[in-house]
């Protein structure tokens, strides 16, 4: 794990892959790229891209592969190494992702249950946080995101921690 410098971390919302990147980045010394802060950053902003996405955000919807895979790839350009939280999510971005410059070197799973990652995300009261975004937010991981954590298996790069 020490030479492994391009790390992506999956994991349901609120199965703490938020809370353990900054130290997993530090640990690393890698820039840790938080792609739901990239997005909240253009839609406070109020850019065309944060107009585009700001309603799906908050419905707990992903966001088009197109547009998040052009957000993601920009910002790791130039990067030697990284530690990528919340992306790639589906199997196209994963897919984008291994294709570019930047191709990972290991993806880590937080294995959570959709109970304790409900209660978390009750508690923290974002506004994707509401009950019906987060049903959402754990559907979409589950139909999106875990075949994510397959092709990572398959790939042999794929490593679970206790979430
Ligand atoms: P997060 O802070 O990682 O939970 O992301 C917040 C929201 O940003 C998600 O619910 C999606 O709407 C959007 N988002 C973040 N990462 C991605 C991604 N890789 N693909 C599509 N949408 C994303």
């Amino acid at each position: 794990m020490m030479q492994t410098r391009r790390v992506v971390l999956l994991g349901l919302p609120g199965s703490g892959k938020g809370t353990q990147a900054p130290r997993i980045a530090a640990l690393l010394r890698a820039p840790l790229v938080s792609v739901g802060e990239l997005l909240r950053a253009e839609v406070a902003v109020g850019t065309g891209l944060g107009v585009r996405v700001g309603d799906l955000m908050a419905a707990g919807d992903l966001v088009p592969d197109e547009l998040v895979c052009s957000v993601v790839l920009s910002r790791l350009a130039g990067e030697a190494d990284y530690v990528l939280d919340g992306f790639p999510r589906t199997v196209a971005q994963a897919e984008a992702l291994w294709a570019s410059a930047a191709r990972p070197t290991l993806a880590l799973e937080f294995v959570a249950s959709a109970a304790v990652v409900a209660r978390r995300l009750r508690a923290r009261g974002r506004d994707d946080d509401a009950p019906d975004a987060v049903d959402r937010r754990l559907a979409i991981y589950r139909d999106e995101c875990e075949p994510v954590a397959l092709w990572f298996a398959l790939s042999d790069l794929l490593e679970c921690v206790d979430g």
